[in-house]
């Protein structure tokens, strides 16, 4: 299925727990606005190549428009859309004032030079100039996409506008007006989950501590190395988890030694910004000789505790579902586990921590960052980090009371939480 029929089905299963009414959920099925352009963009070469954009608003019930803007070669309007609907659902689940929008350019931004991707930047600004702003509707960073990107974009709209306008994309450098924290917000706030995911769910330690996460040493598969997977891998390690198997856009290798990677080699990919590097590295103290090459279909299969999806949407899917070992699934990336799947990891007793919640920490740090442009008054990490935790755990705790009192799945019981919120917002305004 599509990740929109995908979004859609999800939406279906959560409404009828919720009862939710009739006429907010026929809101809740549709964009608001779908905006669909060309950006002709000037090469190095001297000609011109012509690029698919598009916006997706989906709902701003609750606040303006806010979701990232994805250049990617395979990124096309269903999956825009799906993503501009998962960040409606997203904000609501953790309570931020916003709705949800989603943007995309169908490029391969690896095959563009700077200057290139600095004039695509500039041409999806100029598209969308009468859309976009602080108080309409806010992109970020999403697969592919930079905090250089974002300062384009912020500069472009601002000469537009002929003033500084920091608040109209989140996830920017430090220097113009980003968040402390922003970069790692993502992986922090799934990290935040985790860790109570330990506490909670008994197969993975039911010491009432949670000490185990330490002392069991619980076996974690992060697949994708991307801005969530990369940092994701950083945090778990350094938190005492045993990395086993690791994959970027190109291969995967898993650990052989049983003692998961050492601190070398995670340094090592995460200098090397992908799994490749690290296996061709020739130093004598590179511990390639304890990986195995490995395919990414044999990874998502590897017998492990923890399962980190970081990388795109259906990757755990009827087709594999049958295979997949490990006992928890952490959704990093947008739209990664399937509904069909869903249901048979629920019947297996396989908890899946949804992206809707598993991945909120980056749109929850956008929201700390926009607040910030708003004041002009900025925040240490450590104030980021305290606000974002607190946000991400009470939220987690909501979902999971949901989830005990219906006996249902924890995505499910998200999307309880956000529908709840969603409802209340359009029917304050009078829409149903
Ligand atoms: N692209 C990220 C997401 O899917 C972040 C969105 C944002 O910060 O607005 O949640």
């Amino acid at each position: 299925m599509s990740p929109l029929q995908n979004a859609l089905t999800q939406l279906k299963k959560a409404a009828e727990l919720v009862k939710l009414d009739a006429a907010v959920l026929e809101i809740l099925k549709k964009p608001k606005k779908i905006h669909e352009f060309s950006i002709p963009v000037k090469m190095d070469s001297g000609e011109t190549k012509v690029f698919d954009g598009y916006r997706v608003q989906w709902n701003d019930a609750r606040g303006p428009f806010k979701g990232g803007i994805r250049f990617h070669p395979k990124t096309d309007l269903n999956e825009v859309e799906a993503l501009s609907f998962w960040m409606t659902i997203k904000c609501a689940a953790v309570g931020i004032p916003y709705g949800g929008g989603k943007g995309g350019v169908t490029v391969d931004p690896k095959k563009l030079s700077k200057t290139e991707l600095e004039r695509l930047s500039r041409g999806y600004t100029q598209a969308l100039k009468d859309y976009i702003g602080p108080e309409r509707d806010i992109p970020a960073p999403d697969v592919y996409t930079t905090p250089q990107i974002m300062g384009w974009i912020m500069d472009e709209f601002s000469k537009i506008k002929g003033y500084n306008v920091p608040g109209v994309v989140t996830g920017k450098p430090l220097e113009i007006g980003g968040s402390a924290g922003r970069g790692t917000a993502t992986a922090q706030g799934g990290f935040y989950i985790l860790e109570e995911v330990a506490k909670k769910f008994h197969p993975m330690g039911d010491d009432p501590k949670g000490q185990k996460i330490k002392n069991k040493k619980l076996s974690v598969v992060i697949q994708g190395f991307g801005n969530a997977g990369a940092n994701m891998a950083d945090l778990c390690f350094h938190a005492g988890y045993k990395i086993i198997g690791i994959s970027d856009s190109q291969t995967a290798i898993i650990d052989k030694s049983g003692k998961g990677f050492d601190s070398h080699t995670i340094a090592k990919m995460k200098e090397k910004k992908g799994v490749v590097d690290v296996c061709e590295c020739k130093e004598i103290k590179c511990a390639c000789k304890d990986h195995v090459h490995t395919t990414n279909e044999k990874l998502l299969e590897t017998d492990c505790d923890i399962l980190i999806l970081a990388a795109l949407e259906n990757q755990i899917t009827k087709k594999n579902v049958g295979r997949v070992k490990a006992k928890v699934i952490l959704e990093l990336a947008n739209g990664p586990t399937a509904p069909e799947a869903d249901e048979k990891l629920f019947k297996k007793n396989v908890l899946v921590v949804p992206d809707v919640l598993a991945n909120a920490g980056g749109v929850t740090v956008s929201y700390f960052e926009w607040v910030q442009n708003l004041a002009n008054y900025y925040w240490s990490e450590k104030e980021v980090f305290e606000k974002l935790k607190k946000i991400m755990v009470e939220n987690f705790d909501a979902a999971w009371k949901i989830k005990e009192q219906n006996k249902t799945d924890l995505r499910t019981a998200v999307f309880a939480l956000a529908l709840g919120r969603l409802e209340k917002a359009i029917k304050a305004r009078g829409w149903a």
